[in-house]
């Protein structure tokens, strides 16, 4: 699989090297996970030997890696990066390694998502040291992508477009969720993605469980089924998009409130422009529910960045009052859910210059099936 270089510039790592030093950290010390990756493009894998790549404020990065991995880190695109690799073999202590060359921080940052059994290890070997969380110095570079990154999510969100639209043939009375389930994430992989994170299938009451994956109900004629849906593509970044569909017909009284949450998703969607804050878009769809009288079945965050991750800064949501600039990428996924079902919409958008992209562009109309 090849993957796209301008991804994973090699200038990156003297961006975030930058950026330590202006967070006044004596060094950043990142695990496998999404940092690890965004800095050097090596997807590691998360192990309870140490991987572990660290940026010092003032001095040469380095990484250390397991000797087995060497050749894997060797061959990733952290081979083209001018940093020194450091193996060592199943006797070594990896930690004293770290500690021996990077001498007294006062202040070190951890990856966000680094193993509880790693960092009491980096607690004990760096006893002078306060710590925080690489999340202060990474976020704000990984919250603004770069054409390539966005070209990367724009790939991602055709891919889960294409499987959205298929859902139609496999969404049918006398199905379970979970059979329904599956196809999805069949069609996720042959769509693309390298891995299906999430396949929501929330029909009839369980379309009101925001987070409901499958269960073995039956899909019966009149309910209505939330799906929400997302994978991996092999360059790193991911999908995420949610569309309501309806079996047969749908119930009554569950048009009135689509038709508030159609307009609710997109006022958010179109308030985006660089400059805005992030909750003033959470309260563009929030406005609207509210208004209709439908305000305490919208229960959770307007969205939510993504990138590396899923879930990721910027978050939309009140009490955010970062403003948005060109290329920060993000859901905008408002939801009612009264109880007997429930809807959600969700595209993810990008901030551009002039205002903003949609990356999902299936129908947003109710699909009934
Ligand atoms: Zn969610
Ligand atoms: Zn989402
Ligand atoms: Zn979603």
């Amino acid at each position: 699989m090849t993957t796209d270089p301008a991804l994973y510039p090699t200038e990156r790592l003297t961006r975030v090297q930058e950026a330590v030093r202006k967070a006044g950290i004596d060094v950043l010390l990142l695990t496998p996970g999404p940092d690890l990756r965004y800095v050097t493009g090596y997807d590691a894998k998360q192990l309870e030997r140490l991987t572990c790549l660290a940026v010092p404020a003032d001095d040469d990065p380095f990484l250390v890696v397991p000797g087995l991995e060497l050749k894997a880190a060797q061959a990733s695109p952290a081979g083209q990066l001018n940093v020194d690799m450091i193996p060592w073999g199943e006797l070594t202590d990896p930690f004293a390694i770290i500690a021996g060359k990077v001498g007294r921080p006062e202040l070190v940052a951890l990856s966000d998502r680094m193993w509880a059994l790693h960092v009491l290890q980096f607690a004990k070997a760096l006893p002078a040291a306060g710590l925080r969380l690489a999340s202060e110095v990474v976020s704000p570079l990984r919250m603004r992508k770069t054409p390539a990154e966005v070209a990367a999510l724009r790939a991602a969100g055709e891919a889960i477009d294409r499987v959205h639209a298929n859902v139609p043939t496999w969404l049918r009375a006398g199905q379970t969720e979970r059979q329904v389930g599956v196809k999805i994430a069949e069609a996720i992989f042959a769509e693309g993605h390298i891995s299906a994170d999430f396949v929501i299938v929330g029909s009839g009451p369980n379309a009101a469980s925001p987070h409901h994956e499958v269960s073995d109900r039956v899909i019966r004629d009149g309910d209505v089924v939330v799906v929400d849906i997302g994978g991996t593509m092999p360059s790193g970044y991911c999908s995420d998009c949610t569309r309501t569909y309806a079996v047969g017909g749908a119930p009554d009284d569950f048009a009135a409130y689509y038709e508030v949450l159609k307009r609710a998703q997109e006022a958010a969607t179109v308030s985006v422009r660089p400059g805005v804050t992030a909750e003033s878009v959470d309260q563009a769809a929030r406005g609207i529910i509210d208004g209709a009288g439908y305000g305490e079945w919208f229960i959770h965050r307007t969205g939510h960045g993504i990138g590396l991750e899923t879930h990721e800064e910027p978050y939309i949501v009140e009490g955010n009052a970062t403003r948005l600039e060109n290329g920060m990428a993000f859901s905008i996924e408002p939801g009612i859910y009264p109880g007997p079902h429930g809807a959600r919409i969700e595209d993810i958008v990008v901030c551009t210059e002039t205002g903003v992209q949609r990356l999902n562009n299936g129908p947003r109309e109710l699909v009934i099936v």
